[in-house]
């Protein structure tokens, strides 16, 4: 059996056996989309607002393991979990943006940090080739910047991975060198990479200035940026955010946030 469809045998278990991400799965059936285009690209907006608690949430840098949400102590006990090389643990996350939404964490309480891990996410999206691996820098998006972690979901529900205009490259090589020569804030950082059918692994670097833009502050339009946005999927949480959401909004949302 090839690995993209065991890793879907192994969530459908999941959602069989355990009722915390049933529950999940099936509030996403309540989410509302609706498409618009930026800058010639097909752009997803959502209306979750069981995201609120995530979009809204504050930053905490200081967790011991005793009260990590990613530690074994406190994973939910139908929780199970496919090994990925020696240090991570791939996870079903019981609070999916989309179906197939997964977190991959370091056995060790670690914080996020990408340098010596892009490789990881590399050879994640080298063998899960149906899926996303997506990495949020400590103060650009991570729900837990105090425990090492990546995502994963089906690449087919990102559009930059499918139909978004990027020529660029690349297997990130001069990422990497900035990466391991500390040139870039990794705090301040998020980082897909997938493995496209005919271009072979992709990876797209969005280097920030900013965790939340202004309009986030005075409560005008209420977003939080973090790989799935910037990957052309933005996660709205109250009605009249998802009504006014428009090319010029999110042009100026990136702008504030992006360097
Ligand atoms: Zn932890």
């Amino acid at each position: 059996m090839d690995t993209n469809k065991k890793l879907r045998n192994f969530y459908d278990q999941q959602i069989a056996e355990w009722p915390g991400l049933k529950d999940g799965i099936t509030a996403l059936e309540q989410v509302q989309e609706k498409w618009i285009s930026l800058s010639g690209d097909n752009i997803q907006i959502q209306y979750n607002p069981l995201r609120k608690i995530n979009v809204t949430a504050k930053v905490v840098d200081a967790v011991d393991s005793g009260s990590c949400f990613l530690c074994a102590s406190q994973r939910p006990k139908e929780q199970r979990s496919i090994s990925f090389e020696k240090s991570f643990l791939i996870l079903c996350n019981p609070r999916p943006i989309f179906k197939e939404h997964f977190t991959i964490v370091h056995n060790d309480h670690r914080p996020q940090s990408l340098k010596g891990f892009f490789d990881t996410m590399k050879a994640i999206a080298s063998k899960y080739t149906d899926y996303a691996v997506f990495y949020n820098g400590a103060k650009s998006g991570a729900s837990a910047p105090f425990h090492l972690h990546f995502q994963m979901a089906p690449k087919a529900v990102f559009p930059i991975c499918t139909a978004m205009g990027f020529e660029n490259d690349f297997a990130g090589a001069g990422f990497s060198r900035e990466l391991n020569n500390e040139k870039v804030n990794q705090d301040l950082l998020n980082v897909i990479v997938w493995s496209d059918t005919v271009k072979g692994l992709q990876t797209r670097v969005f280097k920030r200035k900013a965790h939340r833009p202004k309009c986030y502050f005075d409560n005008s339009f209420i977003v939080s940026p973090a790989c799935v946005e910037l990957g052309g999927v933005w996660v709205t949480v109250r009605a009249e955010d998802f009504e006014k959401a428009d090319s010029e909004i999110l042009k100026r949302v990136v702008s504030e946030v992006s360097v």
